[in-house]
């Protein structure tokens, strides 16, 4: 199993989910079986009570789940049905921790949320990954959020686990305009600070901004974040988000992320392609 981990910077709402779906749909355009599972670091234990207006729709997956409408842009975008599983929220988490404290499986233990719920998390992540190539794991909020850390925490652990090949960290955030018309990249500076002051290390930089990242946008990202300047793409504004798979396609975030897994044609013996 390969394993991209898809976090946000800066502010929510910036198309972190897209993103990632897009991400995903390029892969499996490639050929490989993508599944995705999305994080809601929120205590509701799953969306069905939230407030619409307030949250957007509930989605209704076909086992009955009541989950996050990010759900819809996976299956719409990955062409898969997902169950109540590919929802891992903090209230599903937490919930099943005490339950099994109640039945004293950790009996003797302090239960404490490093390790028993990060080890939850992990579970759950893993057990959604099963049978397929690739998982994208995207996790709601903003980088930063108190109810975000145990997330980004379990999948520090979680990619210290895996082989260093198996996982990618795709970090995305706002890259804004000054009034004179510059891109600015201090958002993105202080949320990729953010990011590695948890211990994590993106491997790839998405910018969310009105148009393209120039070419000096994309230098100084990668200079300030330490990583190559290859690994800066930009998602800019579209009319229909559908078109986003192609925007980043164009930008080659595909063959990087295949590179980066050794997935890529160059590192496949003939034949298995
Ligand atoms: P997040 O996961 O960061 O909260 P979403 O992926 O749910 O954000 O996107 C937030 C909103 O922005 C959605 O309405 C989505 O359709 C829209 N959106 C995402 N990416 C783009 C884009 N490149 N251009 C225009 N709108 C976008």
């Amino acid at each position: 199993n390969k394993f991209i981990f898809v976090t946000g910077g800066v502010m929510s709402g910036l198309g972190k989910g897209i993103t990632a779906a897009s991400t995903g749909r390029l892969l499996k355009n490639a050929g490989f079986d993508v599944t995705a599972v999305k994080v809601d670091p929120y205590l509701n234990v799953d969306a069905g009570t939230m407030n619409p207006y307030q949250h957007g729709e509930v989605y209704v997956l076909e086992d009955g789940g009541e989950v996050d409408l990010d759900l819809g842009n996976y299956e719409r975008f990955l062409d898969v049905d997902m169950t109540s599983d590919h929802n891992i929220t903090t209230g599903k988490t937490y919930q099943h921790v005490i339950e099994k404290e109640r039945a004293g499986d950790y009996l003797g233990k302090t239960v404490q949320i490093i390790p028993h719920v990060t080890d939850d998390i992990k579970r759950r992540i893993r057990e959604a990954a099963e049978g397929t190539d690739v998982c994208i794991v995207e996790v709601g909020g903003t980088v930063g959020d108190i109810e975000g850390m145990p997330y980004l925490e379990a999948l520090r652990q979680f990619a210290h686990e895996e082989d260093e090949d198996d996982v990618l960290f795709v970090h995305v955030t706002l890259v804004p305009y000054s009034k004179n018309g510059e891109q600015k990249t201090k958002p993105t500076q202080h949320s990729v600070k953010e990011v590695r002051s948890i211990g994590l290390q993106p491997d790839v930089i998405v910018g969310r901004c009105e148009d393209r990242l120039d070419p000096e946008t994309k230098e100084k990202i990668a200079l300030f974040c330490d990583i190559p300047t290859e690994a800066v793409f930009s998602n800019p504004d579209v009319e229909d988000v559908y078109h986003v798979p192609l925007m980043v396609e164009e930008e080659g975030l595909d063959q990087y992320v295949l590179e980066h897994f050794g997935l890529d044609d160059d590192a496949l013996p003939a034949g298995e392609r």
